[in-house]
């Protein structure tokens, strides 16, 4: 028998509570030795606790080190900073691991198989913003503040290198705007070209790009790119492309990896229109369970649990109506759980 392997479970916000059951169901079937600690976090928390981000929920995660997580609200403008934000910090989740492959062939864009890494602490998601009070217009400018450090570029440089050689991967993309920004991301660029010639070279071919130069070449020719690596609110955005191109976010699945804790989500978020509805896609989030099996050195089960969602999707042709099918989350799911 495999020893159990404590971890947190974040059910989030929206759809989360819907796409998490699907995913422990799935999970169960495999025999996953996961053994759950349930906690809340997000409006769940706020409604629960008045706090987004519990004592307790942030204590097990301590403990366990390992979560999988539902989307979890935040209030856009004003109100509470993102959870989600918060955990990256608290548990110095640097890199932030964006797979995205073609499941349903026939698309636009056949045959994807990329790799996202973004820096997942710095930049201009630090939250140092504020605004100027200018002839009592209390916001007439709006002031951001990013920060990168060399410690944080080489970390998740060091990461996406690394993971490049361990999954095969021929070439590597580093993504910057060092043209404009040449202080922000030029840091980014020049300890990425520097780590490459001193401990990388040859290993897998190094690529670098302008950021709005690779979101037209990723609509044109996404073929041409193999893994990106990039800071964090250029990844952001060319993340959610990329996924895209493979589907939609019902389809994308992240992990946020840390020295001492991972977690893994679904790219997108709580979905407000379609929760409570029992339609939404928990592919993603399957995907992400994938990752977390991975990282915990459960390859087979990974691989078992993909080519079941391959083959509900392809062969079954059960699939949910964001991928143009008419399965609800529980149908699809039925049809997932018979071909474990
Ligand atoms: P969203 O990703 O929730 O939804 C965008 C669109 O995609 C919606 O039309 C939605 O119905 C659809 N969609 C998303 N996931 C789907 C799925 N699994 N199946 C079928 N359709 C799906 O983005 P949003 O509406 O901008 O954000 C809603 C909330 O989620 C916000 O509060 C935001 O802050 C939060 N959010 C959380 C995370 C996270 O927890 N990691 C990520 C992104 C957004």
């Amino acid at each position: 028998m495999t020893t159990p392997i404590p971890a947190t479970l974040i059910p989030g916000d929206g759809i989360g509570p819907e796409i998490v059951d699907a995913t422990l169901s799935t999970l169960d079937a495999l025999k996953a030795p996961f053994e759950w600690d349930r906690q809340i976090a997000g409006l769940g928390g706020v409604q629960a606790s008045g706090d987004p981000l519990p004592q307790a929920t942030l204590d097990s995660i301590r403990r366990t080190r390992l979560a999988l997580k539902g989307p979890l609200e935040t209030p856009s403008g004003g109100g509470y900073r993102s959870s989600n934000v918060r955990l990256r910090e608290e548990f110095q989740l640097y890199a932030n691991l964006r797979p995205a492959r073609t499941i349903i062939p026939g698309g636009r864009f056949d045959k994807i198989d990329l790799m996202v890494v973004r820096e997942n602490l710095e930049g201009l998601y630090i939250g140092h913003e504020h605004y100027v009070r200018i002839d009592g217009d209390p916001h007439a400018v709006g002031m951001a503040t990013g920060i990168n450090t060399r410690q944080g570029c080489l970390r998740v440089l060091e990461y996406a290198f690394e993971t490049a050689i361990a999954t095969g991967r021929k070439k590597v993309t580093l993504v910057h705007k060092a043209n404009i920004m040449k202080v922000l991301t030029g840091l980014f660029l020049e300890t990425g070209l520097r780590l490459y010639e001193e401990k990388y070279k040859g290993k897998f071919e190094l690529d670098t790009i302008i950021v709005d130069a690779c979101a037209m070449k990723l609509v044109l020719n996404p073929w041409q790119f193999d893994m990106l690596v990039t800071t964090n609110l250029f990844g952001d955005i060319l993340s959610d492309l990329v996924a895209g191109l493979v589907g939609g976010l019902g389809m994308a699945p992240g992990a946020n990896i840390g020295a001492d804790a991972a977690i893994f989500e679904a790219v997108h978020g709580s979905a407000p229109d379609i929760a409570g509805k029992g339609i939404a896609n928990p592919t993603a989030l399957l995907l992400a369970a994938a990752l977390m099996l991975e990282h915990v050195r459960l390859p087979e089960m990974a691989t078992r649990l993909r080519k079941a969602i391959d083959d509900t999707l392809n062969i079954d042709k059960v699939r949910t109506g964001d991928l143009g099918g008419s399965a609800g989350t529980a149908a699809f799911t039925k049809a997932l759980v018979s071909r474990i």
